[in-house]
């Protein structure tokens, strides 16, 4: 198969970068700005808890040691803050690392097949190829709600992953907790259902499926401190999974992944229960504008229940990739959604008060020039 020391995988050699989002400095050097404003990642517009801070200075010096293997305290403190058996507790290197052991761990390369929506979050298509799982993609309504009985269609014998993001990335829709418990029901035996909850804390009540996770053992969550927690540069994610497939990721993962910064800080946010709240306070009261303003222009903004907004700018103006383009040259990078196959659409995340007013003001004076 291979006849030179330069060649790699099939499924490697058709891989492309991943497409980050443009950074504060890039922006700043290319227009010349003093000021940018990136609502464009999801981060939290709190930026990094005082607390956490103390705990990563004062931790500082232990980074000449290796982490503990299995992270036994971060386990202990994540399955007593949410009352599960800690045997169903995972935690990784970020969220990423969760989804990319899932695949490697419950599916047989070329045999089973993993199904999702579209569009999805990136990393759910990508990981899959990497594995060599095949990847089955069921469209979303047109309002971006879900179609289950759709998604269902497409689950058979060999589907051993469905995963569902609720509230989804990019449209910020959450799928009610019914529908859910409806698919895990209706799912064959061999089938896990893992729904993504990395932005649960901005739903409200009512949208986690954590309190129905009893009746329904055939479905795991997977939770983040990249977004509510604000630490997505540590990289840490975790998961409430069935014990046995917790057990095995466990083995399967490399023993150091989650580094011993991380560890510490991911313990001293579960613990500070006020920037969790002052987050959640100032994502709430943000939607809101930002939803409002951008209605206000005539946009077409999708309700979220998360911490980011799909919108499209209304018929007759720019387009959305002149806007985005636009408004990086005022200095606020938001997202633009090529990489969704969405090219008619844009995702801002909340930020701080004056950030999100500072976008609305510019996106409206950018609609004016071509009312
Ligand atoms: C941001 C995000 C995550 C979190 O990923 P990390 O690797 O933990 O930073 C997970 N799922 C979705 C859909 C997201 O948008």
């Amino acid at each position: 198969m291979f006849t030179s020391f330069n060649d790699v995988r099939p499924e490697v050699a058709s891989f492309e970068s991943y497409e980050p989002g443009l950074s504060i400095a890039e922006i700043a050097e290319r227009y010349g700005l003093s000021r940018v404003v990136k609502l464009a990642s999801n981060e939290n517009p709190l930026g990094v808890s005082p607390k956490v801070r103390e705990v990563l200075c004062a931790h500082a010096a232990d980074a000449f040691r290796y982490p503990q293997a299995g992270n036994p305290r971060l386990v202990r403190a994540l399955a007593a803050y949410y009352g599960v058996e800690k045997d169903r507790i995972f935690v990784g290197n970020g969220s990423d690392e969760v989804i990319d052991l899932l695949y490697r761990v419950r599916a047989v390369p070329g045999v089973h097949n993993a199904v999702a929506f579209r569009p999805c979050f990136g990393l759910y298509p990508t990981q899959a190829k990497m594995a060599g799982v095949e990847f089955r993609q069921a469209p979303l309504n047109d309002d971006f709600t879900f179609d289950f009985a759709k998604l269902r269609e497409l689950v058979d014998e060999n589907t051993t992953l469905v995963l569902v993001t609720s509230p989804d990335n990019p449209s910020g829709r959450a799928a009610p907790v019914e529908a859910l418990e409806e698919l895990a029901d209706s799912l064959p035996p061999a089938c896990l259902l893992v729904v993504d909850e990395a932005y649960i804390e901005f739903a409200g009540e009512g949208h986690s499926m954590l309190p129905r996770l009893d009746r329904h053992p055939n479905v795991a969550l997977m939770r983040t401190f990249s977004k509510v927690y604000g630490l997505a540069g540590m990289r840490i994610g975790y998961a409430i999974l069935p014990p046995a497939i917790a057990d095995y990721l466990w083995r399967v993962r490399l023993p150091f992944s989650l580094n011993i910064l991380a560890e510490e800080a991911a313990l001293a946010a579960l613990q500070d229960a006020d920037f969790r709240d002052a987050t959640v306070a100032l994502v709430r009261r943000g939607r809101a504008q930002i939803t409002d303003g951008l209605r206000g222009m005539g946009c077409d903004v999708v309700p979220s229940k998360s911490n980011f907004m799909m919108f499209r700018p209304p018929a007759g103006r720019q387009s959305a990739q002149e806007l985005h383009a636009a408004l990086l040259r005022k200095g606020v990078i938001i997202r633009a959604l090529r990489s969704y196959h969405l090219p008619e659409w844009l995702r801002v995340n909340v930020g701080k008060d004056e950030e999100n007013a500072l976008f609305l003001r510019l996106t409206q004076e950018i609609l004016e020039e071509k009312a």
